[in-house]
């Protein structure tokens, strides 16, 4: 076949393929253009998720009669006056948009400028018609039957839901990235995000983004704002305490742009290591400002991809930031005391991973793993002892210690001593109302009760759910709790499989679910309202990923947690006895479900290392 030039048409047809794949992705693309264009207040209206209809409407700068035509054609930009691709201070720069979505729809361009107004139509990428217009400011963009011009695309376009859905997070991030602007998305005559503009762009970025990730982050965010040189990082961060399910709630930008980063999202994660578990993340809106030529916009034609000059500078400059707050928040759980300490314990999770416990060997025998030839380093024996000695509150059970004063062996005495012979021992104390002590054959062992009986509870869920399902207890009072109406309506939607799984959600007005019933395992002291957002934000996350009978048992893993003892309960001897017992007969008991250890245990031989009774 000989070598031929592709027409005009086909080209923008296939250049569509890459910049706008779906609705969302248009939609983007034409608030972008309209932000460029000085808006200060941009409208959208769609229809079937935007599929059948997208109108995009503004107040900026508009074009005149010559611009017009121009702007539809490919590669045609107001926004790259002098060839320099590393100066991109504008949202668009590679005039593609316009031309590809035109060339797979209808597309009409209504636009005024200079006291005139104008108007183009296309179908196809073939323009039908060009005549004045009525229109007194700005641009307004509509598109009819996206992708109708190539079927094999329209194909591929998901459920009206799921694109709506990708369409309002679009809207949603622009809105957080650009306060100043009022935003408004109407679905089938239906205002479903109504941002009005802000007076003030930084003053008032707390208010939009409370408008967006709710009142509860404003109420617990951090302000996060760091200088190096000319990068500044500036933003909000939440809490250790409000977290979620998944990243869904971090949103990054960078030079106003909304971007999705995996160094990014690794820098929060890093930065929260020390206070969150690792299966739980921060809500988070940061915004990365730094000069052109320090990073690549054009890595990808959706341009949410980045690529950083210096990228370990930019990492630095991001965690210190993070950690800097959250050490003012005065929320540092860890010190390197602690961490030096708990590297002198051996985690028996590791152990357990190795040998897998699906051995029908759920705890490591107790004879003793050798896990260090020599000594303790000074430096670390030292930390030991500080962490031990002078700081620690010791709380015995008083039992306990009643026990340890008498100088008779009771019946009880004997008890405890027969329970030693146990791999996790005899219970002695509880610290802090979040430690078990235990007294084994060979040493001691330390026990994080919540993380023990989350994987308890978690394992006995598994158990009954292969059995026979899970039994129901009905609330006396139903729980309402409040969302957003598109997540209350993605939640009713797996309402019957939530059901198998023993949660029996009605609706209770738009915007909120009334739970009826819970899992009886999860008892009737269980946080019901953490639980439902919790697995909003799994189901919102599931859609595009895993079927649910796959995710049921990470759900689980969040009925567990929420099930589970706190930490801050104060246990009796019995009670704790009973906890190590039932971690000896549970498989994977050495760590909970978020990959944490359960317990630590120090032998004797360690601790007389420690104290110089052994070399
Ligand atoms: P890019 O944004 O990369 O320049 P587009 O195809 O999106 O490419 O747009 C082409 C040109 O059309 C823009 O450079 C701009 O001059 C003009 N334009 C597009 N949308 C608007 C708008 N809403 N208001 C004013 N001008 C616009
Ligand atoms: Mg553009």
């Amino acid at each position: 076949m000989p070598i031929r030039q592709l027409p005009e048409t086909l080209v923008n047809q296939i250049a569509a393929g890459e910049v706008i794949e779906r609705p969302a992705a248009a939609i983007k693309e034409l608030v972008e253009n309209s932000i460029d264009a000085g808006s200060t207040r941009i409208d959208v209206t769609i229809q079937h998720g935007g599929k059948s209809l997208i109108i995009v409407e503004d107040d900026g700068m508009g074009m005149d009669k010559d611009e017009l035509p121009l702007a539809l054609q490919r590669h045609a930009t107001s926004k790259l006056p002098d060839d320099d691709l590393t100066h991109i201070a504008s949202l668009g720069f590679r005039g593609e948009a316009l031309p590809s979505i035109g060339a797979v729809s209808r597309m009409s361009v209504t636009s005024a400028k200079n006291d005139e107004a104008w108007e183009i139509n296309l179908e196809g990428g073939k323009q039908t018609s060009f005549k004045p217009a009525a229109r007194q400011k700005g641009t307004r963009i509509e598109v009819r039957d996206l992708f109708y011009a190539t079927p094999a695309r329209l194909k591929f376009l998901k459920s009206d839901k799921s694109e709506y859905l990708a369409v309002k997070d679009a809207i949603i991030r622009l809105g957080m990235a650009y306060p100043d602007i009022g935003l408004t998305l109407k679905h089938h005559e239906t205002t479903t995000i109504k941002l009005p503009g802000q007076a003030d762009f930084y003053e008032g970025r707390l208010g939009r983004l409370a408008g967006i990730m709710g009142k509860e982050f404003q109420d617990n965010a951090m302000e996060i704002h760091a200088d190096k040189g000319e990068t500044k990082l500036t933003g909000f961060a939440s809490l250790p305490t409000l977290h979620r399910g998944n990243a869904q709630h971090q949103y990054l930008f960078v030079n106003g742009r909304p971007v999705k980063d995996r160094l990014i999202i690794g820098c929060i994660r890093a930065a929260y290591a020390d206070v969150l578990h690792r299966d739980r993340h921060p809500l988070v809106a940061l915004f990365l400002d730094l000069p052109y030529e320090d990073v690549d916009i054009n890595v990808h034609p959706a341009k949410t991809e980045v690529r950083f000059r210096d990228p370990q500078r930019i990492r630095g400059l991001i965690i210190t930031a993070l950690q800097h707050a959250l050490l003012e928040n005065g929320k540092t759980a860890s010190t390197s005391v602690a961490q030096e300490t708990l590297g002198a314990f051996k985690p028996h999770y590791a152990v357990n991973q190795n040998q897998g416990s699906h051995s029908g060997q759920p705890l490591p025998s107790a004879g003793g793993t050798p896990y260090r030839s020599s000594s303790l380093p000074t430096g670390m024996a030292q930390a030991v002892l500080e962490a031990w000695a002078p700081s620690a509150r010791f709380e015995p059970d008083p039992q306990a210690a009643d026990q340890a004063m008498s100088a008779h062996l009771t019946e009880e005495d004997q008890a405890a001593h027969s329970l030693e012979s146990h791999p996790l021992g005899s219970a002695r104390a509880q610290l802090h109302e979040t430690y078990i002590v235990a007294q084994t054959s060979k040493g001691l062992v330390i026990v994080d009760q919540h993380a023990a009986h989350e994987r308890l509870v978690y394992e006995k869920i598994k158990k009954q759910l292969a059995a026979d399902g899970v039994k129901r207890q009905t609330l006396l009072i139903p729980e309402i709790v409040e969302r957003d109406p598109d997540d209350i309506q993605n939640l009713l939607e797996r309402q019957e499989e939530l059901q198998n799984l023993g949660l029996v959600i009605e609706q209770f007005g738009p915007n909120a679910i009334a739970v009826q019933e819970v899992p009886a395992l999860l008892g009737s002291k269980a946080n019901i309202t953490g639980l439902i957002n919790d697995l909003i934000d799994e189901l919102e996350e599931l859609e595009s990923v895993k079927g649910l009978s796959e995710r049921l048992f990470e759900v689980c893993s969040s009925m567990a947690c929420h099930g589970s003892i706190r930490a801050g309960r104060r246990l009796n001897q019995e009670e704790m006895n009973s906890l190590l017992r039932q971690m000896e007969e549970t498989p994977f008991s050495g760590q909970c479900n978020h990959g944490r250890p359960t317990y630590v245990e120090l032998e004797l031989k360690d601790i007389e290392r420690l104290f110089g009774r052994r070399d």
